[in-house]
């Protein structure tokens, strides 16, 4: 698969164009692109898909902010979603929000109906699920798969999923088969013939008069999947994965639903995550870090041991480079900060205090920072802004 394009890119559109722009640039990329006026070119179709992929996902302020921070991978790097994920069907239902206010339904012999585009009639969709995954941060550091039990709807066995007990299905009087039924409207073109769903069938053309009686002649039933969701490395907490068609089954041999993954981080111990970079505070004492030492920091993978030089100050933060975790969005690796304190001690005894009454008449001990040492919290604050 060619390495995709910006969804901004795509819809040529700014980075901070409104909702009424985006909207705009994809109306007029799937008015052109759309297969009904280029029949049989491979290439509409692929810019034709690309566009409501990437309408898709800015259109929704939630999928937007991810994609403004992860790019690509935020979105949807696992199991095979991406570029593929998005069917025709989809598209298609998501062109019944986008056209019905602009009185255009009809334009494409109702294609636009909100479904499959075979004769105007749509599938039902099936329901999206969600559900959590708690990962700790070895799991993101490496990536993960992980196999849930998902509870949905899934196809009747008994009927197939036709819904039907004996297998057939009749021509909805209403519609004639259409799925739609025509309907006059005032639009910003005039009075316009419009299509809509079909109140008798749903759109779907067909009724049964035999219902299953396993489902009623919803042609699903409640059952329940074990899905193995591949979880790639750097993800973080609150993003989600879209697995495309392992939601709930659609009635009648509908299209299948998303499964939606949210995920949860644990939060570590030792640790704090700033996106890819990871943060650990070192405490020393003061006389290693007066006269230096080698100290010992934990990392995901195990622990690493780092030279404390002499004369370290308290808030100096050591880079230990790669240390972090995998940027989902791109094969780099943050780092690991460590934060060097100081431990003063809250109390000593007569013997050190003697000690240290005789340090502190020493002109060595006498505060004389550098400007080097004086931009300290200034570089802390670089780091981590
Ligand atoms: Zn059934
Ligand atoms: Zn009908």
């Amino acid at each position: 698969m060619a390495e995709k394009r910006d969804y901004y890119e795509v819809l040529g559109v700014s980075k901070d164009a409104s909702p009424e722009e985006l909207k705009k640039a994809y109306r007029q990329l799937a008015l052109k692109y759309h297969p009904d006026r280029n029949p049989n070119n491979k290439e509409a179709e692929e810019k034709f898909k690309e566009a409501a992929e990437a309408y898709e996902v800015l259109s929704n302020p939630d999928k937007r902010a991810r994609y403004d921070r992860y790019g690509h991978a935020g979105m949807s790097g696992f199991g095979g979603g991406g570029g593929q994920g998005m069917s025709m069907d989809d598209i298609f239902s998501q062109f019944g929000d986008l056209f019905a206010d602009f009185g255009l339904g009809s334009f494409f012999g109702g294609g636009f109906g909100g479904g499959s585009r075979s004769g105007g009639t749509v599938r039902q969709r099936g329901s999206n699920i969600r559900v959590k995954v708690k990962l700790n941060l070895q799991e993101i550091e490496k990536g993960v798969k992980k196999k849930i039990k998902v509870n949905k709807y899934v196809p009747c066995e008994h009927c197939h999923g036709s819904g039907s007990e004996n297998g057939q299905t009749e021509t909805c009087p209403t519609c004639k088969g259409h799925g739609q039924v025509m309907q006059r409207m005032n639009s910003i073109f005039g009075q316009m013939q419009t299509a809509t769903t079909c109140p008798n069938c749903g759109g779907l053309g067909t009724i049964i008069k035999n219902k299953c009686t396993h489902c009623n002649g919803e042609g699903i039933v409640k059952g329940e999947e074990i899905i193995e969701i591949d979880i790639p490395a750097g993800v973080g907490e609150g993003m989600q994965l879209t697995l495309r068609g392992k939601g709930g089954a659609g009635p009648r041999n509908g299209v299948t639903g998303d499964l939606l993954v949210l995920i949860e981080e644990e939060p570590h111990p030792d640790f704090e995550r700033d996106g890819s970079n990871l943060i650990y505070n070192l405490f020393i004492s003061v006389t290693d870090a007066i006269l230096g030492t080698e100290a010992e920091v934990p990392t995901v993978s195990g622990k690493v041991r780092v030279k404390i030089a002499p004369g370290t100050q308290s808030g100096k933060v050591l880079r230990l480079r790669g240390k972090g975790l995998p940027n989902v969005n791109s094969y780099g690796t943050g780092d690991l900060f460590v934060n060097v304190n100081v431990w003063i001690p809250k109390k000593v005894s007569k013997d050190e205090e003697r000690v240290l009454q005789n340090l502190s008449q020493s002109e060595n001990f006498k505060p004389n920072p550098s400007d080097d040492d004086r931009s300290f919290f200034k570089r802390i604050r670089d780091y981590f802004s």
